[in-house]
């Protein structure tokens, strides 16, 4: 490769190199044990160890208390959107959903099937442009489900909302481990781990303990948080590798000094992309200025600038112009069109420095 690549993906996304090149090491000698990882039995104690330490790495990064499960599984966070309400809203109960986006409003209608999920607010008129903080809460709700960060609209929530009733249920997928959060206040933080903590094969779900076994439906048992919960991750064959990449990525971080010392990074990576583009002519970010991700950035040609007519045939120009100097994955997502420009915790502020640059120079040829 001659020149370097900065990989600006959604998901799955950047990882830091150093796990990168540790987990390959792994695929054909795990721990000196002459046995590839891939190939190793989960309940070996190699392996076993390194589940408790990718465990014990999550409670020393997050602050998560003793009175919360960690439970690592397959199936996508999808799979999360109906395994939360099914083993935590009853039939007759009441969950409020915060609807601040397509993933939002997915876990939302896997709810209303085994309650009555409402929605406590609805920003789809404005294409999820901003998060509508003036909540509609139910008095007696089992919980309320906010998405922490919404990967394709590229909002935030910077201060979680309270519940009026019950607990805080939050989707954390794609910034997991970006920011420092306050894990007492939630009942239960989950989130895929392709985003910002792992490759694509496990998700994390962090529950308090208190909360399970209080509805009155038969859940099969693979789909029971507590039967994961009693089998320490082991009750089936768990995505190792996947864990494995985790142990990896958060032992980088640990080492780069914590959430605090990303979170400073990651803040500072933010504000160069946004002022760049609030100071360009040419692009505009699309989600509200009060609402904005320190993770992904939607942003599109200037309606003023580029007349509509030509933005499609100018942002291929521009992706091409993006990819020649390395900087890939940068299309945005067609419910905002445009480009996003995701930079999880493994993005270096250098790759930021150079989207700026290459977007301070695709203005220049654009205006002539
Ligand atoms: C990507 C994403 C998901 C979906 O994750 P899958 O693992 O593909 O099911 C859910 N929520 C958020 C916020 C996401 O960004």
């Amino acid at each position: 490769m001659a020149n370097k690549v900065y990989n600006f993906s959604a998901g799955p996304s950047v990882l830091p190199e150093q796990a990168l090149k540790e987990a390959s090491a792994a695929c054909i000698d795990y721990a000196n044990s002459g046995i590839s990882i891939l190939s190793m039995s989960h309940r070996s104690k190699p392996i076993e160890n390194m589940f408790a330490e990718t465990e014990q790495f999550l409670r020393d990064l997050m602050g998560i208390p003793e009175n919360y499960d960690i439970v690592f599984l397959g199936g996508g966070c999808s799979l999360l959107f109906c395994m939360l309400p099914m083993n935590f809203l009853d039939q007759n109960a009441t969950a409020d959903y915060a609807l601040t986006g397509v993933w939002a409003n997915k876990a939302y209608k896997e709810a209303k099937q085994f309650g009555n999920a409402l929605a406590a607010c609805d920003t789809k008129s404005e294409t999820y442009s901003r998060i509508d903080k003036n909540l509609k809460l139910s008095d007696n709700a089992t919980y309320l489900h906010v998405t922490a960060n919404n990967t394709i609209y590229g909002t935030e929530w910077h201060n979680f909302p309270k519940p009026k009733s019950g607990f805080l249920m939050a989707d954390v997928s794609s910034d997991f481990l970006a920011r420092k959060i306050n894990v007492s206040d939630f009942g239960v933080v989950y989130g895929g781990a392709q985003k910002n903590i792992s490759c694509a094969g496990v998700t994390v779900t962090i529950i308090r303990k208190d909360l399970l076994g209080k509805v009155n439906r038969t859940i099969p048992t693979m789909l029971n948080f507590q039967t994961h919960i009693d089998a320490k991750n082991m009750f089936n064959t768990p995505p190792v590798f996947a864990v494995y990449v985790m142990n990896r990525t958060l032992k980088w971080l640990k080492d780069f000094g914590g959430v605090e010392a990303i979170e400073k990074v990651n803040r500072s990576k933010a504000a160069l992309l946004y002022s760049a583009l609030d100071n360009s002519k040419v692009f505009v970010g699309t989600a509200a200025k009060e609402d904005r991700s320190i993770m992904n950035v939607p942003f599109v040609f200037n309606k003023d600038v580029v007349a509509a007519d030509k933005a499609d045939d100018l942002a291929k120009e521009f992706l091409e112009f993006a990819k020649d100097r390395g900087l890939q994955q940068l299309k945005g997502h067609r419910s905002v069109g445009g480009f996003r420009a995701s930079i999880y915790n493994a993005m270096p502020v250098e790759g930021v420095q150079a989207l700026v640059n290459c977007l301070g120079d695709f203005e220049k040829k654009v205006l002539g």
